[in-house]
């Protein structure tokens, strides 16, 4: 299958690529994202290391079959190791042993070519037909290799879905276009370089997610709520949530059942009517942004956000665990305990012009200081006379 028109294009954009490995890589080494940086370094290796005997630059070399198969065998292996090795840092063991054998191979390789010999036979040996798979230009072994990886890396992304895992899925296909070419060149650069872009954009999704979803509830941050605020103009109402008595429930039942709680309490905010922009504000406060409306279109649904959480009973996971070994034998399993717990909510609205947006935020948390003062459980909102 040939497709002239997106081969011209990405040919026009060559000299970019190295950009993107370079950029690439530096925003794995900042946010730590080590699989991806070492998914990218074998990405641009298997590339340099092709285009080198492509371009005959070593003369003493013909450009061969060797040298691709060699990197057709080893690209989804590598791919499969830095998908199962967990994320440790670059300059740890485990990374000390991947830096190795990423350096290793490449040498290897050069040095198999240089001695003239072939690939062991069983690494070109025929599985199948090769009737069936007139298109391939790697060896069949190869081809089973990217299988294998493919399966393992699709079953990764099942069982814990990311933009990374996605991204290593994406890479590994291109990875296989690129070598599937049948030689290095501008074909196969730009193959690798989709692949390695692939890894970029995961990496970018991944500061974006560290600046802007709170890790524990998946909500919005602090920082995505003050950039909405400062966008808003006209009627706009803000509710403050606060959950109550969250000190002693943490001290009761602890801070990891504390944490299974808070986010069952973001699942429900992020659940409010009325068109509402959830945010995880701080600790066990949240904040809500109802563009467009006035707090007496949005009082009913911040009153129906506290009486769903306060109605709701919780079943925590690994709860009521006891801090000492009991006396007595096993006892048999009771059912699992449930909890409850309530919030208070304040909210004030931007009616007034020449509120400042800071200004409705401390008006709404003053409503729920109020909320809290007059018993917890309870919907405070700022009343006045509109103009
Ligand atoms: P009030 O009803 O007046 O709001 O009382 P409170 O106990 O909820 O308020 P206080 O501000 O005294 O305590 C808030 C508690 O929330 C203290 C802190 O340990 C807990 N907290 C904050 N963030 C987290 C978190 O991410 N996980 C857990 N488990 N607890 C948290
Ligand atoms: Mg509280
Ligand atoms: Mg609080």
């Amino acid at each position: 299958m040939s497709w002239p028109g997106a081969r011209v294009w990405l040919h026009d954009f060559a000299p970019a690529y190295p950009a993107v490995f370079v950029v690439g890589a530096l925003q794995c080494w900042r946010f730590q994202r080590t699989r991806l940086l070492f998914a990218m370094i074998v990405l641009v290796m298997a590339d340099r290391v092709l285009l080198h005997f492509a371009a005959g630059v070593d003369a003493a070399i013909p450009p061969g079959s060797v040298v691709l198969s060699a990197v057709a065998l080893l690209l989804p292996l590598n791919l499969i190791g830095f998908a199962m090795v967990p994320e440790r840092g670059a300059f740890t063991l485990t990374g000390l042993v991947q830096w190795t054998a990423i350096f290793v191979q490449p040498a290897l390789v050069i040095q198999l070519v240089r001695s003239g010999e072939t690939l062991p036979g069983l690494l070109n040996a025929t599985l199948v037909d090769p009737s069936y798979f007139a298109f391939l230009r790697i060896p069949q072994l190869a081809m089973l290799f990217f299988i294998i990886a493919f399966v393992v890396l699709v079953s990764q992304l099942i069982w814990e879905p990311s933009e990374e895992r996605k991204a290593l899925v994406w890479a590994l296909v291109a990875g296989f276009l690129a070598v599937n070419t049948g030689e290095g060149g501008l074909d196969s650069t730009s193959y690798f370089a989709t692949s390695a872009l692939m890894l970029v954009l995961a990496v970018i999704d991944v500061s974006f997610r560290l600046a802007y979803q709170d890790a524990l509830t998946a909500l919005p941050t602090r920082r995505g709520f003050n950039e909405m605020l400062a966008q808003m103009v006209g009627h706009y109402t803000v509710a403050m949530v606060d959950v109550d008595h969250f000190k002693s429930f943490n001290d009761r039942h602890g801070h990891e059942v504390g944490d299974q709680v808070l986010r069952m309490v973001a699942a429900e905010i992020g659940k409010v009517g009325g068109g509402g922009k959830p945010f995880r504000y701080g600790g066990e406060e949240f904040a809500i942004i109802f563009d467009g409306k006035r707090v007496e279109d949005v009082q009913p649904h911040i009153e129906k956000l506290r009486s769903t959480i306060a109605g709701r009973v919780f079943t925590i996971r690994g709860a009521f665990r006891p801090r000492k070994k009991p006396d007595q034998p096993k006892e048999p399993k009771k059912p699992r305990k449930t909890l409850k717990i309530t919030v208070s909510i304040g909210a004030a609205d931007s009616t007034d012009p020449k509120e400042s947006s800071e200004d409705v935020v401390k008006a709404a948390d003053q409503c729920l200081y109020r909320a809290k003062e007059t018993g917890r459980n309870k919907v405070w909102v700022r009343a006045r006379p509109r103009i």
